[in-house]
């Protein structure tokens, strides 16, 4: 009788389980499951909306980053069973059995509670929510006339990101290039309103001064206008509710998006695992959730201690993580020690609007076009494989990565 391989299942098809799954072949029956066709490099989702790269750059499809000695299996997983060693997926009468275990699901937007926010304001964390921002941005241009008064197409076109975290002020910035563009395009009158909202002192609260400063011009030459100490209240079907210093003010908007910050995936709330009070599950160093050898957690909802924190909650570590992961599985099932390490910053770039970027190698900051040149070859090495790379790397360099203007519908390329 053939020997049965062991069974290898991982949840979610993210930085974490992706690049858990590129890191076990042939290592067993390795099942990657995820509710999308495809990967998705979330950081340069900012430059999917703008245009300046495409779907295929940044969500390439599992069949073309994976070879058939993964199975792929489209779903939500909606429990898993760690005695009989058996997880169940939406819409599946029989459950899937496993020899080990590697939950990557990461992390859903946090709406806080705030009234109206999840079911009016827009998220930003897949493809088709770039997709629907865009579309929004358009639909909102088409309706304003030539000929209307500056006041009125600023407050129709005035549109919100809530959180001036690294994705709000991307996001923020973004936005702002492009409708502007579109301004000047279509011969509009007066200008865009793009505003970030936050509830902190000051935007992008965990960067250093340095990479800070660069943020807050780039904000001020994208004419965002920036809120700090302030609350949204509640969000409606036609705009948005703050709060400064005790005073609630209500404003207009196309468009609330949501860049508020993340919360922990309700499989893994669910889940009965040893967690943090932040409900992060809890890790030994070599990424195995405590009290259970065979099940690994890694990414967004795992608490690894021995790593720098500026690192928590990021793309960097998911991917640092998942070799450790691959190679401890690998350890585990050939009966060898599993390893643990440290992980440290790599490196960032965020990207501020269509012009500029930011960027921090090592202790130094830096900024301008230069920082937007460094953010593309320092991502396009951070893409999945070498395959990938080289394609995506040769379409940046040859056919460069110039915004896709916000055209009127039915006219786009
Ligand atoms: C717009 C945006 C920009 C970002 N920019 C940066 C950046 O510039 N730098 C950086 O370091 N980090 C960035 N991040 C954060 C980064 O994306 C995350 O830290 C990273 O993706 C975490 O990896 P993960 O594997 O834990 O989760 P994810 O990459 O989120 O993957 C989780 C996967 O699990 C799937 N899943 C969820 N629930 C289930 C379920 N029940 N069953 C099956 N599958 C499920 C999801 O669909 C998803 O595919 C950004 C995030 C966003 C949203």
């Amino acid at each position: 009788m053939a020997t049965q391989q062991p069974r290898i299942v991982i949840i979610g098809g993210g930085f974490g389980g992706l690049f858990t799954a590129l890191g076990l072949k042939g290592a067993g029956d390795v099942t990657l499951i995820s509710p999308e066709d495809h990967f998705l490099f979330t950081p340069m989702l900012y430059e999917y909306l703008s245009g300046e790269v495409e779907a295929w750059h940044i969500a390439p499809s599992y069949k073309e980053l994976l070879d058939e000695s993964v199975h792929l299996i489209r779903g939500n997983v909606s429990d898993v069973d760690f005695v009989a060693r058996e997880i169940s997926i939406e819409g599946r009468e029989q459950r899937l059995a496993y020899d080990v275990l590697v939950l990557a699901v990461g992390g859903i937007s946090n709406y806080a509670n705030v009234e109206g926010a999840e079911k009016f304001a827009l998220p930003f964390r897949k493809i088709a929510d770039a997709d629907a921002l865009r579309a929004r941005m358009i639909e909102t241009l088409d309706r304003v006339p030539p000929d209307l008064a500056p006041q009125d197409a600023r407050r129709a076109l005035t549109f919100a990101v809530v959180g001036a975290g690294a994705s709000g002020v991307e996001l923020s910035t973004k936005m702002a290039d492009l409708l502007r563009d579109a301004f000047v395009r279509r011969a509009l009158r007066g200008e865009p309103r793009v505003m970030v909202i936050e509830m902190g002192e000051q935007v992008v609260p965990g960067m250093g001064d340095e990479l800070r400063a660069f943020v807050e011009d780039a904000l001020k030459q994208s004419r965002v206008e920036v809120h700090t100490q302030t609350r949204v209240r509640r969000v409606t079907e036609k705009g948005f509710t703050i709060e400064h210093d005790g005073e609630q003010t209500d404003v207009e908007a196309a468009a609330v998006v949501w860049t508020g910050g993340v919360r922990i995936n309700p499989l893994i709330e669910k889940l009965n695992l040893e967690k943090n009070q932040r409900g992060l599950l809890l890790v030994e160093p070599t990424l195995q959730v405590r009290g259970h050898e065979n099940i690994f957690a890694l990414g967004d909802i795992a608490f690894y201690e021995d790593a720098t924190p500026t690192l928590a909650g990021t793309a960097q570590l998911a991917n640092q993580e998942a070799t450790l992961c691959a190679s401890n599985i690998r350890a585990l099932l050939g009966g060898r020690e599993l390893k643990t390490k440290h992980f440290e910053e790599l490196g960032e770039a965020v990207s501020l609007g269509t012009e500029r970027a930011a960027a921090l190698v090592g202790d130094r900051a830096f900024g301008g076009a230069l920082a937007r040149q460094a953010r593309f070859a320092l991502y396009s090495a951070r893409l999945p494989t070498w395959h990938h790379r080289l394609r995506v790397g040769a379409s940046w360099f040859f056919e460069g990565t110039t915004p896709r203007p916000l055209k009127p519908l039915g006219i786009q390329n």
